[in-house]
Parts: structure tokens; sequence; C-alpha cells
């Protein structure tokens, strides 16, 4: 990371989050290529298929199936956001009650809300509710209609490690503006894009970022999309894809 010396370590991110409001859901990022940027993050499967959780360099994609698999380097993503974390901060939460909580939690330990936060939390969850994105076929459907074919699931009881980041609200549509989390269990066999959580007691670790690196995809889908067409109300379209409950 030599080359970002003078503005700080960099989140690098992989496609945009309106690429997908706009229904390019092919794996065009190979996961070699992601893991040289960070092998701490969150991501989606090729195809829309699953929920990436990046912990310690192993990348698990949590499938819409309920199948876990350990991606290798040939294996291809739609998007991810990865950094090479090493915390800023750690320190105990308990009893933290809700999403929404642990959100605040984080921004009260950071600097300014205006930087970009990656959040690590090790710890024992009373519950988590997680959603997994149904592989899609093409032609694909936008993200907001995609959306509805996920396989949800309320895993109660468990000790497992939630990765994601904080990003400043005008970055909406680069990313997901505000918290954007996935989870894993400590053995690695469930995950998924966090909708909720209840009772969580851990370590919260953060490290801020004041510079992004963002890969925009290279594909024939991508370079002739109408992205402006496409992501018109994409804010409301995102909204609702990172936090609606089908059932
Ligand atoms: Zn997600």
């Amino acid at each position: 990371m030599g080359a970002n010396r003078d503005v700080g370590k960099a989140l690098v991110q992989f496609s945009i989050v309106d690429a997908l409001v706009a229904g390019l859901f092919d794996g065009v990022f190979p996961v070699a290529e992601v893991a040289r940027a960070g092998g701490f993050g969150l991501g989606c499967g090729d195809h829309m298929d699953g929920e990436l959780v990046v912990l310690d360099g192993v990348f698990r994609l949590f499938h819409g199936d309920g199948r876990m698999t350990v991606l290798g380097a040939s294996d291809s993503l739609a998007f991810a956001e990865v950094a090479d974390f090493a915390a800023d901060s750690s320190s105990p939460v308990d009893g933290v009650a809700s999403f929404e909580a642990l959100i605040d939690a984080v921004r009260e330990r950071v600097s300014s809300v205006n930087l970009f936060h990656a959040v690590r939390v090790d710890g024992q969850f009373a519950s988590v509710s997680l959603r997994e994105a149904k592989r899609q076929s093409k032609p694909y459907l936008p993200l907001a209609e995609a959306v509805h074919d996920q396989r949800e699931n309320l895993v109660t009881g468990v000790r497992g490690t939630l990765v994601g980041f904080v990003a400043p609200g005008v970055f909406q549509g680069v990313t997901v503006a505000g918290a954007h989390l996935h989870f894993v269990s400590v053995d690695g066999d469930v995950g998924g894009h966090v909708l909720g959580l209840a009772g969580l007691s851990g370590e919260l670790a953060i490290e801020s970022y004041s510079a992004v690196t963002v890969r925009l995809p290279r594909s024939a889908d991508f370079l002739t999309a109408d992205l402006d067409a496409a992501v018109a109300g994409a804010d409301a379209a995102i909204r609702r894809a990172e936090s609606e409950h089908q059932s």
C-alpha cells in the first residue's frame, strides 16, 4: 500500500452498488485480484449468488440455498469491498439491543462520520437476522426485483463475527450509505447479510479510512449499460434491498 502513503490506507471497492441496482450481477472480478487488495470485507457472488464474507483472508460465500463454499483464486465476484484491516481502536460492547444501537456505538467511537469506517465485532449474539441472495439467471432483473428472491434466516444463540463498513451518506450508489454488515459464525458454517441483531456482547474494532479506491468493471455489459436510467430512484431501491424483510 506504499503508493497510498500520502492519503493513508485505502478501502478498495470492486464495482459499484449502482451497477447491482442496474442488474449487472456477473462475476467480473477474480477472487485473486480482490484478495490482493485486502483480507477483510464483504461482497456478493457471481450471478448475485449469495453473500461474501472475507475474514482473515478467507473468502466464504453463503449461498441462497443455504450452502457455504470457500472461494478459490479463480472464482469471481460481482461486487466486493475490502480492506487491509488493522484496528485503530478496540473496545468491549455489552448488551447491544439492535443493529441501530451497534451503529450508534460505532459513531460514538470515531472521530467523524464523514470518513469510511471498517467494523469488526467478535462476540456472542442472542440473535442475528440474515439474508442470502439467491442465484439469478440472465437476463437479470434489476436489484429491486431480484431481492425478492432471497433466503432469510434467524440465527439464535450464536458466536461469530460481524464484518463490514460504515460509509458517509454522500457515497450512496457507489457503496451502501451508512452501515453494511455481513456475519460469519465462529465455525464458519452460517453467515450472510445482516438485517438485524439483538443481545450482542463482544469486542468492537474499528479502522477509519480517508481514501477509497473504486475499480469499475470492464465487462461489455458494464461498458454499455445506461446507468443513469437504471439508477433513477436507486436510493430508494438500495434502501429497500439492504433492509427489507421479504416475509
Ligand atoms: Zn450485504
